[in-house]
C-alpha cells in the first residue's frame, strides 16, 4: 500500500464521519500541480519533483527533501500533509513539497551546491513568494536554502527573500527557525501531558525518541531540560537505551562530534526496531514515514505516540493502535512549529519589517496552544469517539473546502 493511498483512505473516513460528499472531497484527492524533471549533473541524472497540493488558502508552501528514497508517492503525500498542516495552523498557505532522489551523505559540498542550484533552474518558474515557497526538510538546511535563493535571484534579476524560508540569518532568516519544529512539538507534548498524564511529575514520565536530527535532537534537549526521563534515542545508524534515563547533554555532544547515538556508552545498544517497541510512556517519532506499520503496531507498548516526523504511522497501524487505546498526536499538529516560524520569516521578508524575536517566540507558543486546544476541543466535542488525527483532519479539511467554495471552485454537493 503506497503512502498516498493511505491518505485517500483517511480522507474517505473523514467523508463518512462528517457527511462530506465524495464529490466535495475530491478536490483533496490529488495535487493541483505536479512538476517532474531529471537534474543532469556531471553525467548523472537525479529525479526531482515539486508538487503543489492545494492553493485555496494561499501560495504553495513546503520543504525540499534530498534523500535516496524520494519518490513521487512520497512527495505527493508530504504535499498533502502540508496542505492540511497549514490549514490547521491557520496560516495563509496551500500545501506543497519537493524532493530530489539522491544521497546527500555521499555528496561533497560542491555537488550539493550543484544539485541545489539545478533544482531552482528546473523549477524557478513555478516558485516565488506569492506562488510556492520552499523550505528545508530531511537532509536539506540553511546553506542549501541560501544557494537556492541566490540562484533564483540571479535568474530573476531582483531580490526576493520571501521565495524561500529557513534561510541563514544574514539573508533574511530568523534565529527562531532552527529549532522551531522541536519547540512547537515540545509545547504540544506539554499540552498533551497536561491533559492525559495529569498529576505525574516530569521525571516519572518516560520518553523514547526515534530520529536524532533537526526535529528530534532539539526536541529531546528541551524535554531533558524540563526534567523528563529520556530512556532511548536512535538515528539511522543505531539506538541506545538506559531504563534510568540517558544524559542527553552528553548524547548531543557525541552526535555533534559526528558519531551515531548508537555509540553512546551511557546506555546499552539496541536495534532501531527494538526502540519502537520499548515499554515507555511516550514514543516520539522524528525520523521518516511508515515506521509503524501493521507488522510492528501490535507490539507497540507506549500509550502515547507523538508524530514529529511526517507520516510515521501507516493507516493500518493507526487502526491497530486505536483498537489498543493508544493516543496519537498527529504530525499535522505536532510538527507545525517549523512552518509557523517559516510563515513569520516570509511575512517579515515580504513587509520589510523587523519583528522582535521575543514577540515571535510568544506568538509561536500562543499558536501551538490554540491549535492544540482546537484539536482537543473537537475530540471532546465528538465525545472521544474519533482520534486526535481525525479531529485535526476535520478542522483542516473543513477550512480548505470552505475556501474552495468561496472561490467558486468547488460547489459540488
Ligand atoms: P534530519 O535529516 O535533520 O533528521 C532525521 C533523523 O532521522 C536523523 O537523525 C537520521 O539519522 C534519523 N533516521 C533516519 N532513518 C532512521 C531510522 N530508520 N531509525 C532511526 N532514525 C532514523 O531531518 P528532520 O528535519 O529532523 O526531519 C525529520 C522528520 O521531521 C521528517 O519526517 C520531516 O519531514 C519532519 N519535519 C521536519 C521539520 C523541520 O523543520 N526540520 C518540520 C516538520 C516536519
Amino acid at each position: 500500500m503506497s503512502i498516498f493511498e493511505d491518505n485517500n483512505r483517511r480522507l474517505a473516513d473523514i467523508s463518512r464521519l462528517e457527511g462530506i460528499s465524495e464529490a466535495e472531497m475530491s478536490v483533496l484527492s490529488r495535487p493541483v500541480q505536479t512538476k517532474y524533471t531529471e537534474l543532469e549533473i556531471g553525467g548523472q541524472k537525479y529525479p526531482a519533483w515539486r508538487i503543489v497540493y492545494n492553493r485555496a488558502l494561499g501560495p504553495g508552501k513546503g520543504g525540499i527533501r534530498f534523500h535516496p528514497e524520494v519518490s513521487e508517492d512520497e512527495v505527493k503525500s508530504l504535499a498533502f500533509w502540508m496542505a492540511l498542516k497549514n490549514s490547521l495552523a491557520d496560516i495563509p498557505y496551500g500545501g506543497a513539497k519537493g524532493g530530489v532522489k539522491f544521497n546527500p551523505k555521499e555528496a561533497g559540498r560542491e555537488e550539493l551546491e550543484l544539485v541545489s542550484r539545478a533544482y531552482i533552474r528546473a523549477f524557478h518558474e513555478h516558485l516565488g513568494e506569492n506562488k510556492d515557497v520552499p523550505a528545508p526538510d530531511v537532509y536539506t538546511n540553511a546553506q542549501i536554502m541560501a544557494w537556492m535563493l541566490d540562484e533564483f535571484e540571479k535568474i530573476n534579476g531582483r531580490h526576493e527573500p520571501g521565495m524561500i524560508t529557513g534561510k541563514p540569518l544574514e539573508i533574511g532568516g530568523l534565529a527562531l527557525r532552527g529549532d522551531a519544529t522541536a519547540q512547537g512539538g515540545y509545547l504540544i507534548v506539554k499540552e498533551m501531558a497536561g491533559e492525559f498524564l495529569k498529576g505525574r511529575q516530569n521525571k516519572d514520565i518516560k520518553i523514547a525518541i526515534q530520529g536524532f536530527g533537526n526535529a528530534g535532537l532539539f526536541m529531546t534537549e528541551k524535554l531533558f531540560a524540563d526534567g523528563y526521563t529520556v530512556i532511548a534515542a536512535s538515528d539511522s545508524q543505531g539506538a541506545v537505551y538506559n531504563e534510568n534515563g540517558l544524559n542527553i547533554t552528553e548524547l548531543i555532544a557525541l552526535k555533534n562530534s559526528g558519531q551515531s547515538v548508537g555509540g553512546y556508552s551511557g546506555g546499552g545498544k539496541i536495534s532501531n526496531g527494538e526502540l519502537l517497541e520499548l515499554k515507555t510512556d511516550i514514543l516520539i517519532l522524528a525520523a521518516l514515514e511508515n515506521q509503524i506499520t501493521k507488522d510492528n503496531a501490535p507490539r507497540i507498548q507506549a500509550r502515547y505516540l507523538v508524530e514529529l516526523a511526517n507520516g510515521p504511522i501507516s493507516y493500518e497501524a493507526d487502526l491497530i493502535l486505536e483498537n489498543d487505546k493508544k493516543i496519537i498526536v498527529p504530525d499535522i499538529l505536532a510538527n507545525s512549529g517549523g512552518v509557523i516560524v517559516s510563515y513569520f520569516e516570509w511575512a517579515q521578508n515580504k513587509t520589510g519589517q523587523i519583528l522582535d524575536e521575543e514577540y515571535l517566540r510568544t506568538l509561536l507558543k500562543k499558536k501551538m496552544k490554540t491549535n492544540w486546544q482546537r484539536v482537543y476541543g473537537k475530540y471532546l466535542e465528538k465525545e472521544k469517539k474519533i482520534t486526535l488525527r481525525q479531529a485535526a483532519y476535520i478542522l483542516a479539511i473543513r477550512k480548505i473546502l470552505a475556501a474552495e467554495k468561496w472561490r467558486g471552485r468547488n460547489t459540488k454537493k
